[in-house]
């Protein structure tokens, strides 16, 4: 097994998202290995295994929403939403949602982000399962799920495609469990 295929729901589905992601330097600024899984999600096979491997990790039956962060998670999330047959909730960037919303700030290498999800999303106790493309610094990561219990809702599963764990994304998010199909 080499660096490539390793993750926490073994190594075919590692093997099968690093061959669905393309390597970008310089992106969006320089210095930044941007991780594109455009291609992983344009393969059909390739994503449909993705979608249900999360799935099978947590079980059909542990969540009754799926919680995606804009802009990428919005894919995966309403992909496992519909074979599951729940919900989808999107989490998205400050300003985009139309009713009343509750906001996380964040730090970011530079600056900070926020992000924001409808005060009204879930109902006291709903199972979510939050899903994005990639974990970094665990920044994002960290902010939803604090929306998501602020918002009422108990964390079912974190589950990522990639997380680049020199970032340490996991560290920051302390006891709170992730799942990545790949880890580089
Ligand atoms: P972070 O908050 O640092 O964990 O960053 C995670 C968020 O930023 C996710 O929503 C990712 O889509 C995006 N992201 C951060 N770094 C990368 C990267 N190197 N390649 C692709 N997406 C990234």
């Amino acid at each position: 097994m080499t660096d490539e295929t390793q993750g926490d729901s073994g190594p075919e589905l590692a093997a099968i998202v690093a061959g669905g992601t393309v390597d970008v330097h310089d992106f969006p600024k320089p210095g930044i290995l941007f991780k594109d899984l455009m291609p992983l999600f344009a393969d059909g096979p390739a994503f449909r295994r993705v979608v249900d491997g999360i799935i099978e990790h947590h079980g059909v039956a542990s969540f009754d929403v799926v919680a995606g962060v804009e802009a990428r998670g919005f894919v995966v999330a309403a992909a496992i939403a519909y074979a599951a047959g729940v919900g989808v909730v999107p989490v998205r960037k400050a300003g985009k949602l139309p009713r009343e919303v509750l906001s996380a700030t964040y730090e970011l290498e530079y600056g900070e982000a926020t992000l924001e999800v409808h005060r009204d999303a879930f109902f006291a106790g709903q199972r979510v399962l939050v899903v994005d493309d990639v974990l970094a610094t665990g920044g994002t990561a960290a902010a939803t799920l604090d929306l998501v219990e602020q918002a009422g809702g108990v964390i079912a599963g974190f589950s990522v495609l990639m997380e680049l764990a020199f970032l340490k994304g996991r560290e920051r998010l302390g006891s709170r469990t992730v799942h990545a199909l790949l880890t580089v």
